[in-house]
């Protein structure tokens, strides 16, 4: 039997002993430094507070999987989880309104949840300041985790199934052979091993140190403090269970608040980032308290004391008794890290994650070291979902300071990242600055999402005017640049999307193995294919680009894509990402052929250069890849070159361009054009829990070709097996807008939630994809969607919108 060696004994790694050897794993080793059962880690004084929703789906349904799965344990007749439900309390109209917006997201991920008046709240909280509340959002739900008990519990069940779990081992070094672990070393032994778990929580960074392995996340401290007694909850709650009232966030002074029978505990966010170097902490024994709680900065505190009495006044005549900066991990997104090395095979990451999500997280692991992939869909937590540029110290360090600074932070879905900023820029970067762009941040670039200098433009258009949230990081300019493109011809930086080349003798049978569509095909060829898991779930979308016989280029959704085809490459196949040296720009609309054909020696009619079709040639003086390709559902081609021709490139076609009215576009009108087209995002609209027929992608699946990963799972499938499907629909009424993870409802029922959604400046109303049932997801079906908690009437509609019969690309 394999050998399996978890570091650490928290929360973590005792849920994973428990859901391995519940999988039939029989030789798992849990090494603790500290002594068992409450070792000093970030577990041993996490107060426990669990709140479910979260604008990731992922992270809400690691959370509902841990309060179902600690609401079935239990120690000496002690529950380990106390559904005493959630409450977060909104003291501004901003917070308040995005209140309503969680409820929504609490109805897309199937979190029971309610927006109360502040009577209400006052209600199930009479010590708070009532008339300081708009409102709250109630989840019965929620509640909070007993950590150390369920640690207990589950270490207990493991045991009983054959794992060993021995405190007081330090590990000190992690063997390797041939990229593979081999041994654990600790200070009282060596243990051999066939798969290490790092489960050290915020020490991690130290473990992965030890195998070769970054581990991307920074210690910070945050306070949590205890009030003396308080009469007014004398007798209130069983000392057992210590808790009868939600759990409260004011997250609007960034604190939160929980009984301790008669005391209330208050955990606050609202100090200055407190950064921890694990490597200078104290060893078990030395260690005042224990080596996560570091000594209480009281200065830190005061403000957040009194924020505390203002909103519930009854602190007023008490103070605080206890209090400690605790330790925990903050990743560069807020995620956890999940996931094997692709370096050195064996060794697991199961880091950075609360003890909300942390029976999530548990399984998901134990389901991909079993089965070789995760049951849901954890692309968000993966290891290799940074890319190389976002992977410095400097830029851990930073973004793990700047989360937990917006940790209770109001954040939009398209809010950028503050700092480090810039950080990756195209080529035409210089060019996008004098055009007056809008930059917007993604993977670490800088992308215009319009350009001030088209405002001129937007005159002639005129989309509905809109409510605050949705004109953030939004302007009627986007409007212009996709109408230009829909009449003249723009030019959109694609530099930003992942290019890999893949070559060598075996590289179209690797391809072929990897993907489902039909690549055996003359080089010049360009192809839409799908990469699936196993289990037929799709992991991207990729457009091959079959250059020369050998020789591919692949273009991504990212850092994911280069993972998954690096861990499966043969030897004769290189794989290598080529985005940081090389540049795309997309020249699209009708008037592309004129602006670019003057530029090239070769012909690009219709008929010498076909659709889906590429070729090496020269615009001006600039040797570029030439695909016919378009996101935006009008003619055109994306040019490729390297870096250092990129901004010659983009000048010869400006110049060129002058004469046909061409414009420079961003993200947000080009968002607009992608959905009129039905072209669907990976990530957003898809991921590994849907198969290609689900997400209306069957065209690119061939089962004819031979086999590839996960053709034996679609077996049997097709479209007209399908129990639900990504489904189009359009707003009732046109100045309506949605965002994307909204609520939809069918018949007051919900239904299922959309994944992306645009204002199509085409056809006049907004779009919106959605999963739906696809007993729903009929032509003409009528719902509504819920925005901030409105209701908004949406139809479903049949798809593409814009130009079904793709008469505009094929011309
Ligand atoms: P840990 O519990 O830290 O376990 C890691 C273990 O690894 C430790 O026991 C450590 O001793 C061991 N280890 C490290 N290095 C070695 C080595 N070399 N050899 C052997 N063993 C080693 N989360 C919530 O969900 N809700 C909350 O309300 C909440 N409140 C919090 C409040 C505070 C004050 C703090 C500090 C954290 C809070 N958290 C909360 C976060 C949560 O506590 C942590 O995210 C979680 O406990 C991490 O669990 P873990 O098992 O990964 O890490």
């Amino acid at each position: 039997d394999a050998r399996v060696v978890i570091v650490g004994a928290g929360i973590v790694g005792c849920s994973l002993a428990d859901e391995l050897t519940a999988r039939g794993w029989s030789e798992v080793t849990v090494l603790e430094q500290g002594p068992l059962p409450a070792p000093g880690g970030s577990t041993s004084h996490a107060p426990g507070l669990v709140f479910q929703t979260s604008p990731s789906q992922t992270l809400t349904g690691f959370a509902r999987y841990t309060v179902e799965k600690f609401s079935s344990l239990k120690v000496d007749e002690l529950p380990c989880f106390n559904p005493v439900g959630g409450l977060e309390i909104a003291t501004s109209e901003e917070r308040w309104a995005d209140l309503h917006r969680k409820a929504g997201l609490a109805a897309s991920w199937g979190v029971r949840g309610e927006l109360i008046p502040p009577a209400r709240c006052a209600e199930l909280w009479p010590l708070l300041a009532r008339d300081r509340i708009l409102g709250g959002f109630h989840t019965p739900d929620d509640g909070l985790a007993r950590a150390l008990l369920a640690s207990r519990a589950q270490l207990e069940r493991a045991t009983a199934r054959g794992a060993r779990f021995l405190d007081r081992h330090t590990v000190t070094a992690i063997e390797r052979e041939g990229g593979r672990v081999t041994a654990v070393v600790t200070d009282r032994g060596t243990f051999p091993a066939d798969a290490v778990v790092c489960a050290a929580g915020f020490w991690g960074p130290l473990i992965g140190a030890m195998a070769g392995v970054d581990v991307p996340l920074q210690p910070l401290a945050h306070q949590y403090a205890t009030t003396a007694p308080l009469p007014e909850l004398a007798g209130v709650n069983d000392p057992r269970t210590e808790a009868s009232r939600p759990i409260l966030r004011f997250q609007d002074r960034d604190l939160y608040y929980r009984e301790h029978t008669d005391r209330i505990g208050i955990g606050s966010y609202a100090h200055r980032p407190l950064p921890v170097d694990p490597a200078r902490l104290p060893a078990y024994d030395d260690a005042p308290v224990m080596p996560s709680s570091l000594p209480f900065t009281a200065e830190d505190f005061a403000p957040s004391w009194a924020e505390s009495v203002g909103l519930l006044p009854a602190l007023g005549a008490s103070r605080v008794e206890k209090g400690f900066n605790g330790v925990f991990s903050f990743t560069p997104d807020g995620m956890p890290v999940i996931g094997e090395s692709r370096e050195v095979r064996g060794f697991w990451l199961a880091e950075a994650v609360w003890v909300t999500h942390s029976a999530g997280v548990a399984r998901a692991v134990a389901e991909w070291m079993t089965d070789g992939r995760p049951g849901t869909d954890v692309h968000a937590c993966d290891l290799y979902r940074f890319e190389e540029a976002q992977r410095s110290p400097a830029y851990i360090a930073e973004r793990g300071r700047r989360n937990f600074i917006e940790v209770y932070d109001v954040i939009h879905p398209l809010q950028p990242v503050e700092q480090p900023r810039p950080l990756r820029v195209s080529p035409f970067h210089v060019r996008q600055r004098e055009l007056g762009g809008y930059f917007l941040e993604a993977a670490g670039w800088e992308r215009p999402h319009w350009y001030e200098a088209n405002a001129a433009l937007a005159g002639s258009v005129q989309p509905p005017p809109r409510d605050a949230w949705s004109a953030r990081h939004w302007s009627p300019i986007a409007a212009a640049e996709a109408r230009a493109t829909r009449e003249r011809v723009a030019l959109y930086d694609m530099t930003p999307l992942g290019r890999l080349e893949v070559s060598g003798p075996g590289a179209l049978d690797f391809l072929q193995r990897m993907t489902t569509n039909q690549l055996a095909k003359k080089p010049g060829t360009v192809t839409y294919t799908l990469l699936l898991d196993e289990a037929g779930g799709i992991r991207s979308d990729l457009t091959v680009a079959r250059l020369s016989e050998h020789h591919f280029q692949v273009g991504t959704g990212g850092a994911l894509d280069l993972d998954w085809l690096l861990r499966h490459a043969p030897d004769d196949v290189r794989v290598t990402d080529i985005t940081p040296g090389t540049t795309c720009v997309g020249v699209w609309g009708p008037l592309a052929r004129d602006l670019v054909q003057p530029l090239t020696p070769d012909d690009f009619a219709h008929e010498a250069f076909g659709y889906f079709t590429a070729r090496r040639t020269f615009i001006g003086h600039v040797p570029v890849t030439a695909m016919r390709l378009s996101y935006v559902g009008e003619l055109g081609w994306e040019l490729y070159t390297t870096a250092d021709l990129g901004l010659r490139l983009w000048d010869t076609l400006w110049e060129a361009g002058r004469r046909h009215g061409v414009i420079a576009a961003g993200r947000s009108a080009f968002n607009s054009l992608r959905l009129e087209k039905g072209y669907r995002a990976w990530g957003h609209d898809m991921t590994t829990e849907h198969d290609p027929y689900e997400a209306g992608l069957g065209f690119a699946v061939r089962m004819d070709k031979g086999d590839f990963i996960g053709r034996a799972a679609l077996e049997g499938r097709g479209a007209g097996t399908v129990t639900r499907k990504l489904t189009c629909l359009t707003l009732d009424d046109p100045a309506a807008v949605v965002m994307g993870k909204e609520p939809v409802y069918a018949d007051g029922v919900a239904a299922g939630y959309v994944t992306s959604a645009s204002y199509g400046y085409t056809i006049g109303r907004t779009v919106a994809y959605a999963w739906l049932p696809a007993a729903i997801a009929v032509p003409g079906t009528a719902v509504h969607i819920e925005y901030f908690g409105e209701k908004v009437p949406a139809t479903v509609a049949a798809e593409p919108l814009y130009d079904p019969r793709g008469e505009r690309i094929r011309r």
